[in-house]
């Protein structure tokens, strides 16, 4: 529920990191913003400037002069809250913004909750649920597909999907009401078999939603890579290599990588998440037998593996073996053949037969461009990558549009039970229901509180 009239207290932040920088920012939202800073700021008159102004002066508290700063002035409502907004650059001190801030409360802001701004953006209509949610995902991105997806669904590509979902259901549920206030006369306003190819529509709409969500989550932590192969083959050289940093012990000793190490890394501006696991082979040692156990378990996790081999070492049969036994799920894979720097040409000739195989030296990093290219190849097949899809990346979306899928086949299955129209219409109603809680259409102040806490103080 939105209210019809404005916050009467001023709320106020820090909107930069804490910490030393070159200049921080204190920003406030409320009726009292301007007053609050005009009061403590000399330089000129604040109340009397105009909107979308810089003004440059001195705070002072009594006739301690505290910094210099530029204050940047936002009238409601056209600032990011549709509140008076002002926003005081100062000096990155954390004993400069301390100071500062203390002053402001004294003279009667109060310190915003957790993303009490972008709240206040919401409550006043400066955008949707799904859009304010999407700007603390903005700030959380740090990959160009993460960012991609993050924008997309600030400015409202998402949302858009979702009420053209609810636009077609709402006209439904409105034929599906007429005929409720005819009843007496018998007649059918909404075709149930245009009905019943709509919600199917809706349903396959809604189904493609749900199956991005997987690769929303792996857009935001990282694609699964796990690296196997047997011990020595190279798999803890490899990660080294891609991670361009020393993590993995790296030994001679086989069975050396006896735990999972995990570490991202971004190629070509994707987040892959690398999984080295313990060399897989029989054993007899208990601690090994363990690491194998769990390779396997990596295994079920990966979105992409890595088959690791020592070519020289490894005959072609061999390696159909290894890979017969390792039962690799079904997903993409590429097959490395290591060492390639201590292979005869006839070793290197054997695997030609192989698809998905890249030859390659770990330790010299010979072939380490021609892997990261069939990476990032294999994930760019994925069309939910590189297509302009939506891609669901929330989980309170994911359950309402789940939510929304189950009322669907209530629908569905009333038509097909010759369900009466008011019970239709409140199966419809209840689609209509869980679409409007991912763009905030419905609400409830525990929903609220529940998304806005996870923000940080300052947005
Ligand atoms: P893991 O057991 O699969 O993790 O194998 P390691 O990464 O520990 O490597 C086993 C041994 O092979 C180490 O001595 C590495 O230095 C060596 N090694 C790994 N990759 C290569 C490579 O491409 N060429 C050569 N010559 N040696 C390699």
């Amino acid at each position: 529920m939105l209210p019809s009239t404005l916050a009467q207290d001023t709320i106020i932040a820090l909107a930069t990191a804490s910490g030393h920088g070159a200049i921080a920012i204190i920003r406030l939202s409320g009726p009292e913003a301007v007053s609050i800073v005009n009061g403590v700021f000399k330089g000129k008159n604040l109340q009397a400037q105009p909107s979308h102004t810089l003004h440059f002066g001195t705070i002072r508290d009594e006739d301690k002069i505290l910094d210099e700063v530029v204050v940047s002035l936002f009238k409601a409502p056209a600032s990011y809250t549709k509140e008076d907004v002002v926003e005081v650059s100062c000096h990155g001190s954390p004993y400069i913004t301390e100071q500062l801030l203390k002053l402001f409360l004294r003279k009667g802001a109060r310190l915003a909750e957790p993303g009490e701004f972008t709240k206040r953006a919401f409550l006043n209509g400066q955008f949707d649920l799904a859009q304010a949610e999407a700007v603390a995902d903005l700030i959380a991105s740090d990959s160009a597909l993460t960012h991609q997806v993050a924008m997309k669904q600030m400015r409202g590509g998402f949302s858009q999907e979702i009420k053209a979902l609810r636009v077609q259901l709402i006209h439904f549920a409105s034929m599906v009401e007429l005929e409720l206030d005819f009843s007496e006369e018998d007649v059918e306003f909404a075709d149930r078999s245009a009905l019943r190819r709509l919600i199917t529509t809706l349903q396959q709409l809604i189904t493609d939603l749900l199956k991005s969500f997987e690769m929303g989550n792996v857009l935001k932590n990282g694609v699964p890579t796990v690296i196997a192969g047997k011990p020595n083959a190279g798999k803890s050289t490899l990660l080294n290599a891609l991670l361009r940093e020393e993590k993995a012990i790296v030994s001679d000793i086989p069975g050396t990588t006896r735990d999972v190490i995990e570490d991202e890394a971004q190629l070509g501006g994707i987040r892959f998440r690398f999984i080295d696991t313990a060399g897989l082979r029989d054993t007899q040692d208990t601690v090994e037998a363990i690491g194998v156990a769990r390779t396997k378990q990596q295994l079920q996790k990966a979105s992409l593996v890595l088959y690791l081999f020592d070519v020289t070492t490894t005959l072609p049969e061999q390696l159909r073996e290894e890979l017969a036994a390792l039962q690799l799920p079904q997903v993409p894979y590429l097959l490395i053949a290591n060492k390639k720097d201590l292979a005869t040409p006839a070793q290197l000739k054997s695997f030609a037969g192989f698809e998905h195989l890249v030859y390659l030296s770990a330790g010299t990093k010979e072939g380490l461009k021609e892997l990261e290219q069939s990476l990032l190849e294999v994930v760019n097949a994925n069309e939910a990558l590189t297509g302009d899809r939506t891609i669901v990346t929330n989980l309170r979306h994911f359950q309402s549009l789940q939510k929304t899928n189950d009322a669907l086949q209530e629908v569905l299955h009333g038509l097909d039970t010759g369900l009466t129209g008011d019970w239709l219409a409140a199966d419809i109603r209840r689609c209509l229901f869980y679409l409007g809680e991912i763009t905030g259409d419905i609400t409830t102040d525990d929903l609220l509180d529940n998304i806005f806490t996870k923000f940080c103080i300052g947005k």
